[in-house]
Parts: structure tokens; sequence; C-alpha cells
């Protein structure tokens, strides 16, 4: 086994001379690309495959370059060259998106596009999204607005967002008489300390009050610009032209909130079986929403966590496991925590070696273990997806992270068949912290941007007018489940979702994603083995189609609350076990 991720995959190293060769000719190959596509047609549809073919290669070619520099930053910040590569890296992907508006452009002045993707044979594999490529032309702003609107937007909504994230970095709370990061306090919702818990949601609230009219500022102007873009690009309103990015209809976003709303009361009895569990009479505060239940005393090894996920994941299906003994042994991932790496864990994939790369930073714990399948999960994705053309696999937010959510199902559904009535108390909370989140908070957040999207047309609001919303948002989702007393006004300006200019509505993509991969897993219970080709199949054509069309192509039908309902129970089932056995331990 390697716990050190293998870059020379890539390059020898940085002094590899084909490094220095391809930084070289990314820039060079852009500018050959852009030429292609304003030349004057003769043939269109020889020049549309041509601009195909020189898209893909380019695309190989800057995934090489940007995984070697993003791989190597993300652990060791400092790396020289890598960091040195950045200015010059983002001037290429500026370039290339430029080429992609020009390619648009071109595309829908076509007005026999149909029979030129019908006429060749690769075109054809290829023909949603050249189709997609057309109808975005529609959806640009004005060819003469966009440089100047693109450019006002570093320096308006784009700055914003930045000053966000120095105002959230530079951020100190007072806890217990010293000042520490916010993220520091933040990470004391976690701990087993009752006493912990409450002080570092009070010294939380409490420092907001220093940035909290800077962050109002940047909150409304965000969504202000967000409105003005959308009306440049002919959408109606910001929610809009999000669901357009995402290939999702509004009826299917309807349907999903449909049958989350419908299981709200039930969810709400897991927070008050916890909130009774730690000795509260109302709901359960904000502060003990994280608050871990039970001691999970299982530490795992790296070797017995491969073991584990090799075991669990065999019996879903060999290419899997099979996969995943591929990624522990031949240094697909980089494990352990070290100087200069960064938090979390995420994954990478390189389509052109049919390969991933995954980074943890792992310490023994069972949450490790799951971070693992979830990251190896989208590594699976990731191989089924290099089953179809470089340009289909683009896949919508909204399905990103379900290949990952179905693997924390099943390996907690496996834990779960093991465990003994203290050890299921303690997944099941688990499971259940995270799952809320997904639905019950992420429901609240969306109903807070909508209403802060509506005020813009006539005002922008206070920071008074933030809180209240915010409140009046959880208290749509939680409900009762939460004490009333101590809930969290402040949350606009604690998650970074809110603030980004390219992506609104940076909320229901996770409950999305998180669902539709549980209900998928419904459907492998109910199913068994004859499900896992169809999943396989369905994970390969994420980038394929709308979302709707291509959950419908493996028959499921994301448009009506059906589907959904049968997700959501599966965690209301969860919900109503935690209270039963909740409801045990307290005799
Ligand atoms: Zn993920």
């Amino acid at each position: 086994m390697k716990t050190n991720w293998d870059l020379t995959v890539f390059y020898k190293d940085y002094d590899d001379p084909q490094y220095a060769a391809d930084m070289k000719a990314l820039p060079e190959q852009v500018k050959a690309l852009a030429a292609l596509i304003d030349q004057p047609d003769e043939d269109a549809a020889h020049k549309v495959r041509a601009i195909v073919d020189a898209m893909e290669a380019l695309s190989n070619l800057s995934e090489r370059v940007s995984l070697m520099n993003m791989l190597t930053i993300s652990v060791d910040a400092d790396h020289p060259q890598a960091n040195a590569a950045q200015t010059p890296m983002n001037r290429v992907f500026m370039a290339y998106a430029q080429c992609e508006s020009s390619f648009s452009r071109y595309l829908a002045s076509l007005d026999n596009l149909d029979e030129i993707i019908a006429g060749d044979e690769e075109l054809a594999k290829r023909g949603f999204v050249l189709r997609e490529y057309a109808e975005n032309a529609r959806h640009q702003i004005d060819e003469k607005l966009e440089g100047p609107v693109l450019k006002m937007q570093l320096s308006g909504g784009k700055a914003l967002s930045q000053l966000r994230g120095k105002l959230e970095a530079t951020l100190t709370a007072n806890f217990r008489g010293e000042e520490i990061p916010l993220s520091a306090v933040r990470g004391k919702a976690y701990d087993p300390d009752p006493k912990v818990r409450k002080d570092a949601y009070e010294a939380e609230i409490d420092c907001y009050k220093k940035i909290e009219i800077p962050m109002a500022v940047c909150l409304n102007s965000i969504k202000a610009e967000g409105e003005t873009i959308a009306e440049l690009r002919g959408y109606d309103g910001i929610l809009d032209m999000t669901l357009a990015d995402s290939r999702l209809s509004a009826k299917t976003l309807e349907a999903m909130w449909t049958a989350i709303r419908e299981a709200l009361p039930e969810l709400r009895e897991y927070f008050k079986a916890k909130g009774r569990l730690l000795g509260h009479k109302n709901g359960l505060p904000f502060y003990d929403l994280f608050a871990p239940i039970g001691e999970s005393t299982t530490t795992y090894t790296i070797e017995q966590a491969r073991a584990l996920l090799l075991e669990v994941f065999e019996k879903f299906t060999p290419e899997m496991s099979g996969m995943m003994a591929t990624a522990f042994d031949e240094g697909w991932i980089d494990v352990f925590p070290k100087k200069g790496k960064r938090g979390g864990a995420f994954c990478a994939g390189c389509y052109s070696q049919n390969i991933s790369r995954v980074m943890t930073n792992f310490s023994g714990s069972l949450s490790d273990v799951s971070t693992l399948a979830h990251e190896l999960g989208h590594a699976f994705n990731n191989k089924m997806l290099s089953r179809v053309p470089l340009l289909m696999t683009d896949t919508p937010m909204p399905l990103a992270e379900t290949a990952s959510t179905f693997n924390e199902t099943v390996l907690a559904a496996e834990l779960m068949k093991k465990a003994d009535a203290a050890e299921e108390l303690m997944l099941l909370d688990a499971s259940l912290t995270e799952n809320t989140q997904v639905m019950v908070d992420i429901y609240s957040r969306f109903l807070f941007e909508q209403k802060v999207v509506a005020a813009q047309a006539d005002h922008a609001l206070s920071v008074q007018e933030l809180k209240d919303a915010m409140l009046w948002a959880q208290d749509q989702s939680y409900g009762d489940g939460l004490d009333p007393d101590v809930r969290h006004p402040y949350m606009w300006a604690c998650k970074s979702h809110y603030y980004s200019t390219g992506r609104h509505f940076y909320n229901f993509p996770y409950a999305f994603g998180g669902l539709f991969g549980r209900g998928l897993y419904a459907r492998y219970q109910a199913e068994g083995q004859a499900f896992v080709p169809v999943y396989c199949d369905l994970l390969s054509r994420f980038g394929s189609d709308t979302i709707e069309n291509v959950t419908a192509s493996v028959g499921i039908d994301v448009t009506t609350p059906a589907f959904w309902r049968e997700a959501v129970g599966t965690v209301v089932e969860e919900a109503k076990r935690f209270a039963q056995l909740a409801q045990e331990e307290m005799k």
C-alpha cells in the first residue's frame, strides 16, 4: 500500500522538460483554438469536428498540467513552481472560456446544426453538449457588453466575495477570555463537553457583530449583481439562471422540496429526541446540533480501513472493490495529515488516464473511513464517466454528490448491521446529523436566499432584516425541533456559499445530491444485484443530458415527489429508530 499519492503519472517532477514544454504549449493551443473558431467557414461540418477535436485535446493537456499544480499545492501549500503556475493557468482558463463563448455563438449561427451532428458519428456522440452550446448563445451577455461586465465584476461582486473571505479569515472570537480564530470556535460545536459547546456558540454569535455591516453589504451587493447578470443573460432571475446552469427544471426542484416539507414534522422528532437525551426540554439548542452522541471507541489503521472498504464494496460490485484496491496500492490517495497540507478531503479525476487522486486527512476515526468511502465514490463516478467522450463528462452540481453519498450509505448500512445498541445510536446520530443538515438546514438556506434575492428589487436588507429573515427561515424548516430561544441569526454571515458570484443558490444541490444518492441506495436494496449495471450506466451519463432525461433513462422520475418520498423515507426511518433507542437509553 502507498500512503502518499503518486504524481509521476503526470510528470517525473517539476524539472521534467515535458512540464515546461506543456506549460508553454497551453496558451499557444488556446490561441490556435480561438483562431480555428474565428476562421471563415467553408465546410461547417468539417470545422465543427476540428474544433471539437481541438477542445478535447486541449482539455487533456490542461488537465495534466493543472492536476500536477493543484494536487501539489494541496499537500504543499508553499510549493514555489506550483504556485508560480497559478497566474498563467488562470489566464489559460479565461481564454478558454472565451473560446467556448465564441464556439457557442458559432454553433447558434448554423441553421443546419442538427444535420451536421447527425452526419458525423463522433459529433453525434456529443450531440447534447453541442446543442447546449448553441442554446447557451441565447443566454450570453451581449458580445459588446460581455468584456466590460466581466471586468466590472472583478471590482464588484468578485471583490466583495474576496472581502468576505478576508473578513472571515481574520475574525476572532473571545472564547473564555481568549481570542481564537472563528474556525477554531466553530470546531468546538463537536466537543464532547456540553459547556464548551455552549460557550463556543455564545462566543461565535458575539463575534459576528464585529463584521455584520460589511458582511451585509457584501451579501446584498452580490445578490443584486446576480440579478443584473441574470437579466443580461435573459433569465427570469437568479434562480432561473441557476436552474438552467444546473440542467434542472423548477418542477423537479419543487418535487424534491415537497417531499422534504412533508417529512419535516417527523424529522423534527429527531432533534427533539437528541435534545431530551442531552437534557433539554424545549427542543435542541442550536449549539447542540453537532453534539456527539455516544462514543466511538473503534479506531482504524489505514490497513484496516482498506480491508473494511474492500470487504463491504466487494458485495456491491467487484468493479468498485477492485478500483479501491488499485487506489490504495497504486498511489491514488494521499492519506495522512502533514505540514503544509490543506484540511478536509477531495477527489480529482484524470480523464485522459482513467485514474483519480484522492486527498484525505486520515486519523483513524470511523468518520475518516466514511470520508474514504465518500471520496472513492467520486473516483468510481470518474471511472464510469470515462466510458463517454470528454465533452460529455461535465456533471451538473446537483448530481455531483450522488456517488459519494451512495458509498457513504452503503458503508453506514453495513456497519449498522454489526453494531450493538450503543454503537447503533452513535451511528444513527452521525447519519442523521449529516442528513438533517442536507435536508432541514439546506431548506432553511434556500428559503433565506429566496427572501434576500426577492428583496433586492426594493432595497438592500439591513443587518436586522437579515437576522430576522434567517430566524424566520430556521423556524420554517426546524420548527419546534430547535429551541426557539437558541437559534443562529448569523448563519448568513457564517456560510461562504451565499457569497459566490458564479454559483447562486449553492444550497439545493446538496439536498439533491444527498437525497438522490440515498434514493438510489433504496433502489439497490429493493432490486439487489440487478441494480448494479443500471447504477454504473447512470453514473456514466451524468454529463450527457438534462438531469430529468439522465434519470429517466434508468426509469427514475425525479419530476414528481414519489422518488423523493422514498429517499426521504429512509432518513425518517432512521429518525424514528433514533427516537426509540434514545427513549430506551433514558430509562
Ligand atoms: Zn464529495
